[in-house]
């Protein structure tokens, strides 16, 4: 891919959960698996899905007064930056996945693995409602009730097709494992397809034509690394089909990569290019059949249609069903993710927490906040407010929420209340014209900058390392609920709210070259980058196993090409 955007314990009854139950569900309601004996002091901690979040999570719970059970339909951490590598055979599948009970077999804190997939979450009764995966089972799917006394849900998120006809009948995605390993036979199986004798050139075109819609640091890194498997390794293989291979990236605005920097853009676009990437800008895919694709131009509306080979849908993720319903549930319908506070819990239920791709922060929440303290502080209604009451309504608001004594740092803003407040002793009693309105339209600017955390997996694994700290801290702050000395009475809450660190994004565009944005806006392109990058996703392995795999499969690929065996 592209840019390097860097578990579940069930108890039933009390008891933790060893055995599922048979039946399927009663009247709805699905049988109680039956229980052992166990430590009754113990909090019952359940993890919903072994993705970025929920594995950084595990990784970093060390307080072995919880037990923890893990629930997720893949026994096994994917390592989702290099699935478009999967794809064209420059590492394989099992180089970038973990079993998640290796990932947890040494630690003191006992985790307890469910291969199932939970389908309802009822946070009034804290239930969950899960069932064994499908193909594991040849008598069907065994369902089982799990209850809970935390309850972390890290179960990612989906597929966005925008509901465009044709999407999921006729598109690949690439999002999983197996969704990396489709694409690649299907490449396979298309030059295999261009080489029968029967075909006349019109027919190869078409086989040959490779669609990938979406210009996001995904449908970019692919469209780069088929061209490279093209390039380096097919053609020498099947000498008579290069003259009718084409690769055309749809994207409906009006650039690709249009989260990066500019000049990573505009290198992006003219690469491809040069390399004979069809890179097709502002252009809207509205209907995929299993023959043709049809788009329509933003600019004038113009509707089109070509034939394909394969089509690979990348343009971005939407919301799991358990998630919509949960939101249903809780009154937060119509929202794209699951709404928490800063402290990762979600809004309007108790010990139940969200991070990665299936939740977001509520920004508007803590807005709302800031106007509640001002209307409390303006007794009198006059819109302002004196030096020292405002003074005390910012350092309230600062303890709260700490982006904001960083943004008014950033903006030099307390240094004018400082000013004000310490000029005269009897201007500190005046009312003067400190405009609250002004002052919170400026503060909404903390809003934009914190609002909307990228969909990533940098975002989601250090929400897991940060939640799974404030859990290890948890019976201490409990013993000692108003934190340390300095906070007691403040009303503070008593874990640091969560901060996300930007640790900077590749994107890799073919050619061994690879676009680098480091935090600073420093922005780097080319073969340097590349090496940058081989170092960067080395280390970020969550094993010393898939390391020495991944390191193994580049210079297997450095030295011999990449495999087309069709298997
Ligand atoms: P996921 O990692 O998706 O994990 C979700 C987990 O929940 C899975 O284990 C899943 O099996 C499980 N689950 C699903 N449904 C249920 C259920 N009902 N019950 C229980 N468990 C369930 N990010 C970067 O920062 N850099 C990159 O370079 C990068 N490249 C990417 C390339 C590709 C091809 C893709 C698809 C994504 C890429 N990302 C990248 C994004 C990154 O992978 C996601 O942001 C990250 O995976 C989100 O982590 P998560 O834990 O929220 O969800």
């Amino acid at each position: 891919p592209s840019v390097s955007r860097l578990l579940v314990l069930v108890t039933v009854s009390g008891g933790s959960l060893v055995a599922y139950a048979d039946a399927g569900p009663t009247n709805g309601v699905p049988s109680i698996a039956s229980t052992a004996n166990v430590d009754e002091k113990k909090k019952k901690v359940v993890v919903l899905g072994t993705g970025w979040a929920g594995t950084s999570f595990l990784k970093n719970i060390k307080d072995p007064s919880y037990e923890v059970q893990v629930i997720s339909p893949r026994n096994y951490f994917a390592f989702t930056p290099l699935l478009p590598s999967v794809t064209c055979g420059t590492v394989e599948a099992r180089s970038i996945v973990e079993p998640i009970r290796n990932l947890v077999r040494k630690k003191r804190v006992d985790i307890r693995f469910n291969e199932a997939e939970c389908y309802k979450i009822d946070a009034e009764n804290r239930k969950l409602y899960c069932r064994s995966n499908e193909n594991n089972n040849l008598n069907g799917k065994k369902e089982f009730v799990v209850d809970y006394d935390y309850l972390v849900i890290a179960v990612g998120a989906q597929v966005n097709t925008f509901n465009t006809p044709g999407v999921v009948e006729n598109c690949h995605f690439l999002k999983e494992v197996e969704d990396a390993q489709r694409i690649r036979r299907t490449v396979i199986d298309c030059f295999e397809r261009a080489s029968l004798p029967t075909l006349d050139e019109e027919d190869r075109k078409k086989i040959l034509h490779f669609a990938v819609v979406g210009g996001g640091p995904t449908g970019v890194e692919f469209a780069a690394e088929l061209h490279d498997f093209v390039n380096e390794d097919l053609v020498k293989l099947y000498p008579g089909l290069q003259e009718f291979v084409k690769i055309t990236l749809l994207e409906a605005g009006d650039h690709i990569l249009n989260m990066f920097d500019k000049r990573i853009t505009t290198f992006a676009e003219e690469k491809f290019r040069r390399d004979g990437i069809d890179v097709k800008t502002g252009s809207m895919v509205i209907k995929v059949t299993d023959k043709e694709i049809s788009t329509k131009e933003m600019k004038n509306g113009e509707i089109s249609s070509m034939p394909y080979g394969m089509t690979v849908w990348s343009t971005g993720i939407g919301t799991r069903p358990i998630i919509k319903d949960f939101m249903t549930q809780i009154g937060q319908a119509n929202r794209r993710a699951l709404a928490t506070d800063e402290w990762l819990r979600v809004e309007g239920c108790d010990n139940v927490y969200a991070l990665g791709d299936c939740a977001t922060i509520n920004q508007r929440k803590v807005m709302e906040d800031i106007s509640a303290i001002f209307s409390k502080a303006d007794k009198d209604n006059s819109g302002t407010l004196t030096v020292k009451e405002f003074q005390e309504v910012i350092d309230d608001i600062c303890e709260r929420y700490p982006q904001v004594e960083l943004y008014l740092k950033n903006k030099q803003m307390h240094n004018i209340v400082d000013l004000l407040k310490g000029s005269k002793e009897d201007v500190a009693k005046e009312s003067i014209e400190l405009d609250i309105e002004e002052f919170k339209s400026a503060l909404s600017q903390v809003d934009s900058q914190m609002k909307n955390l990228p969909a990533t997996a940098q975002v989601a694994a250090q929400q897991g390392a940060y939640l799974a700290h404030c859990f290890n801290r948890m019976e201490e702050c409990e013993k000692y609920p108003e934190g340390p000395l300095r906070f007691r009475g403040s009303g503070r809450h008593r874990f640091r709210p969560f901060r996300y660190k930007h640790l900077g994004q590749f994107a890799p565009l073919g050619g061994e070259q690879t676009a680098a944005q480091l935090p600073g806006d420093w922005v780097s392109i080319g073969h340097s980058s590349q090496w940058l990058w081989y170092s960067v996703y080395a280390s970020k392995q969550v094993s010393w196993r898939t390391r020495a795999l991944v390191v193994t499969d580049w210079t297997r690929r450095f030295i011999f090409g990449r495999d087309s065996s069709r298997i």
